[in-house]
């Protein structure tokens, strides 16, 4: 659940110049290793709901060593590791990667965009969030992520506070 720039263009960099503007999604799915056709924006189905993230497309990439990844424009999701996720929390993750493509640089501001989305297009409530939160405690902690209990502590705020 990162911007996973550098992955694509290790993906590209033998097929085509390594430039510093990111891939299309369509170059993405084209290259990708194991990806699915690029899905529209506003085509998307998940944990039987439709989704959307402004204009972004999605590819289904199946080699994606996370959940999901936000690169350019567009967002990335693993369908292997989400079939392993409750609904809600499949569509949480969707939503903190669309945080990322709205300027949620770090994880903590994308994880709570991710719950106020839900919230404020209403497929998120208290018990989605609990959903969310132990989704994420199971999430080994990284140089990037804080430690499960700590990001739905914020998430928990996040969602009590009426900001977007
Ligand atoms: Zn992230």
């Amino acid at each position: 659940m990162r911007r996973a720039a550098v992955v694509s263009l290790m993906v590209l960099g033998a097929c085509a110049p390594v430039t510093r503007a990111p891939p299309s999604a369509e170059l993405y799915a084209r290259f990708a290793l194991v990806s699915q056709p690029v899905t529209a924006a506003g085509q998307l189905t998940l944990g039987g709901r439709a989704m959307q993230c402004g204009a972004a497309k999605t590819v289904m990439d199946r080699a994606l060593r996370d959940y999901g990844a936000a690169i350019g424009d567009f967002i990335v999701l693993n369908p292997d590791r989400l079939a392993g996720a409750p609904p809600d929390a499949q569509l949480w993750v969707y939503a903190h990667e669309c945080g990322h493509l709205n300027g949620r640089t770090d994880e903590a501001a994308a994880d709570c965009f991710g719950v106020r989305k839900g919230r404020d297009e209403g497929w998120l409530d208290a018990g989605g969030l609990d959903t969310v939160c132990a989704f994420v405690t199971k999430v080994a902690p990284d140089h990037l992520h804080a430690p499960g209990a700590d990001r739905c502590a914020a998430m928990r705020r996040c969602f009590a506070s009426s900001a977007r």
